[in-house]
């Protein structure tokens, strides 16, 4: 492509963009904002995507998936099947057609191809089935000011799976798993797949894809030492069980006034956090428990609600802390309480010989609390949140945190849908049955900017072969020298007749301007044609490391397949 004639808009500056993958696209005159979070794609950003998904055709082809594109525009009647037309929330977008229909545009599709399926296919033998597409998404977002990071128009790949058992669905899910790793992994991105909470469905049934950049709105768990990653929630705690030998001190109430924070109750004692216990109340499906863990240590409510095999768990009010402990937050504590309920506790407590924990009264504590004298723990088991500096569950590393964007999105949905829309085939008995469904997203648009976050520098974006707009930029430094111009338009020709995808700087800039573009675009490969073209040389440049060499424009075209794969080292 001839630059002198194509729509890139760069940009030196860009006021209102924080992110920095939004800035350099806006500046790259890759996309351009029409409204919030509603972007047009220019020439260069449509290459790379097109390029995106072509790799994710190719992964979700690998495994027999079968491309379809449903409409966007949905009755919202098969949205009240599920539910979802009032409970989806404000991201889904509303509208009524000529007649007073009422429609949404789709924010993802689980009713519209459950709907497809139901109609057309209704015996086991056709199972399994896998359907994707790759189609602009709607969901009016309350903060869309990342870019393309959180779009209220965006482009998500999504594929649905159709199965007569859960093993076929688990197999389906496993080689889903598989293909998004190859899919990120030729991206060129540095990620980690996450498990993530599966919510009522529970078990292993889903995984989130996160993308490491400090722009990432989840905190995740990574080992240092090995690929380890969890979502913070779902982290195990591995730690050491034994018990300790309980203290032979007699317990003892002390006073600890206007100590209602752990930090205050430490600092008032001249301890460290670490020594104290930090107790909590939950209702749990309705029931309190109350849930102690160390001081310098946070409540993890999901392992709570996995350990209890609960719904639900959520703080209790005031009113039932009354009831059952008599006294007030900040002073509770498992010792004397008014009326019966559950003690958890973390297993990090069984090395503390006694606790020092409230006593359910405003302004007192109790030093010397041990457990089975003084009070009942039901239950020890890992209840509390991974830190840094723990171990890595899988391999005994150190873990620490890190940011992650989520570009993927892999769920085993079970029957949420096909039962509520009535969406059965009949099994080898001849007997109606639910299909069992997965689901499974990509967005498209967020992986191309979660890319320049993660391959950038002061400079502009660094695009890694496989998704950059074009894979050489050819240099005229000075066009109005008609040696130079004739060197370079042989080059771009010679390029391109080999198969490259070759942009083109003809223009009439300046040289310091036309570098800078180059710089901002991060095309892999460069080829600077300036002064030396007299002389019968040129210049080769990768974008990522800087690097610069010389050598005779006929051996050009011999150099480039090196100087591509040096780039993504
Ligand atoms: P998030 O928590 O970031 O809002 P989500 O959990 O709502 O994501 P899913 O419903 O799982 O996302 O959608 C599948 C994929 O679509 C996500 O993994 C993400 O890559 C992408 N995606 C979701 N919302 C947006 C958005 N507003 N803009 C761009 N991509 C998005
Ligand atoms: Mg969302």
């Amino acid at each position: 492509m001839r630059q002198k004639h194509a729509l890139i808009p760069t940009l030196r500056t860009v006021g209102e963009a924080e992110m920095m993958s939004h800035q350099l696209l806006l500046r790259a005159g890759m996309i351009r904002q029409l409204a919030a979070g509603i972007y047009s794609y220019l020439p260069l950003a449509q290459r790379s995507l097109r390029k995106i998904e072509q790799i994710v055709r190719e992964e979700m082809d690998g495994i027999e998936g079968q491309e379809v594109l449903l409409p966007a525009m949905n009755p919202a009647e098969l949205w009240e099947e599920t539910g979802r037309y009032q409970n989806y929330g404000p991201e889904l977008v509303k509208l009524q057609d000529r007649h007073g229909r009422a429609f949404v545009l789709g924010p993802t599709h689980e009713e519209t191809i459950t709907d497809l399926v139901r109609d057309e296919w209704s015996s086991y033998k056709k199972l399994p089935l896998t359907l994707y597409q790759i189609q602009t998404k709607f969901r009016d977002e309350r903060r869309p000011r990342s870019g393309l990071l959180r779009g209220r128009e965006f482009i998500m790949k999504d594929a649905y799976s159709f199965h007569a058992d859960r093993d076929s669905l688990d197999e389906t899910y496993d080689k889903m798993y598989q293909a998004y790793v190859n899919i990120f992994t030729r991206c060129g991105l540095d990620f980690r797949a996450v498990e993530a909470d599966a919510g009522a469905i529970g078990g292993k049934g889903t995984h989130e894809f996160m993308v490491l950049a400090d722009a990432g709105e989840d905190t995740i768990v990574i080992c240092k030492a090995c690929d380890y990653a969890a979502n913070v929630e779902m982290a195990e705690v591995v730690q050491q069980t034994a018990k300790a030998d309980p203290d032979e001190a007699q317990m003892q109430k002390v006073a600890t006034p206007g100590s209602a924070t752990i930090a205050d109750v430490a600092e008032f004692l001249q301890l460290p956090e670490s020594q104290t216990v930090k107790t909590m109340v939950f209702l749990v499906d309705g029931e309190p428990v109350m849930v102690l863990v160390q001081g310098d240590h946070e409540v993890n409510d999901v392992k709570v609600k996995n350990l209890l095999n609960a719904s639900v768990v959520e703080m209790a009010d005031e009113e039932t802390i009354q009831e059952f402990c008599g006294g007030p937050i900040g002073y509770l504590g498992p010792v004397g309480l008014k009326k019966k309920m559950k003690v958890l506790a973390d297993q990090a407590l069984l090395a503390h010989s006694s606790f020092i924990i409230g006593a359910n009264e405003r302004d007192y504590h109790y030093v010397n609390a041990v457990d089975g004298r003084d009070f009942q723990v039901d239950q020890y088991a890992d209840l509390r949140n991974i830190q840094e500096g723990d171990v890595c569950p899988r391999c005994g590393g150190e873990v620490g945190f890190a940011k992650g964007l989520e570009v993927g999105h892999i769920f085993k949905l079970g029957t949420r849908y096909s039962d509520s829309m009535k969406a059965t085939f009949l099994d080898q008995n001849g007997k109606t049955q639910p299909f069992i469904m997965g689901c499974y997203g990509i967005g498209i648009s967020r992986v191309l900017a979660a890319i320049v976050e993660q391959s950038h520098d002061e400079n502009g974006i660094i695009w890694p072969t496989s998704v950059a707009p074009f894979q050489v930029h050819v240099v005229a430094v000075n066009s109005k020298d008609e040696e130079q111009l004739r060197v370079a338009e042989n080059l771009y020709e010679q390029l391109r007749a080999s198969g490259y995808e070759v942009l083109f700087d003809d223009r009439a800039e300046r040289a310091g301007v036309k570098f800078k573009d180059a710089d901002l675009l991060g095309i892999p490969v460069r080829v600077v044609v300036g002064t030396k073209a007299k002389d019968g040389i040129v210049e080769l440049k990768i974008r990522r490391t800087g690097e610069a060499t010389e050598c005779a424009p006929e051996e050009v075209v011999g150099k480039v397949p090196e100087l591509l794969l040096q780039t993504d080292k």
